[in-house]
């Protein structure tokens, strides 16, 4: 499965919005420009310039934070609710 197929439904433009901007190599429209900046990276490598290319990068960079970021919220909740229970659990029994 490539990037491209997981992200796609994400980029898509719905019929009763007009979209802020489309690729300049295929015309897909987008709702941001941060969305056609990774698509251009993603569908289009090769024809692409190389600051639209620098850009896509740091637009990676930024998806890989945010779910860098969400997985470490997810780990933190679980934690948190792991350790209230233990705390639960230690209370009851010392009572
Ligand atoms: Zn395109």
């Amino acid at each position: 499965m490539s990037v491209d197929r997981i992200t796609e439904g994400r980029y898509d433009v719905p019929d009763d919005e007009v979209p802020a901007t489309s690729c300049p190599y295929c015309g897909r429209p987008f709702r941001s420009e941060q969305y056609a900046t990774f698509h251009v990276g993603l569908a289009h490598p090769d024809e692409c310039s190389d600051d639209e290319l620098a850009a896509f990068d740091e637009e990676r960079d930024d998806e890989e934070y945010d779910l860098l970021t969400f997985h470490l919220k997810a780990a933190v909740s679980v934690f948190l609710v792991y350790f209230m229970f233990t705390f639960l659990y230690a209370l009851v029994w010392a009572g």
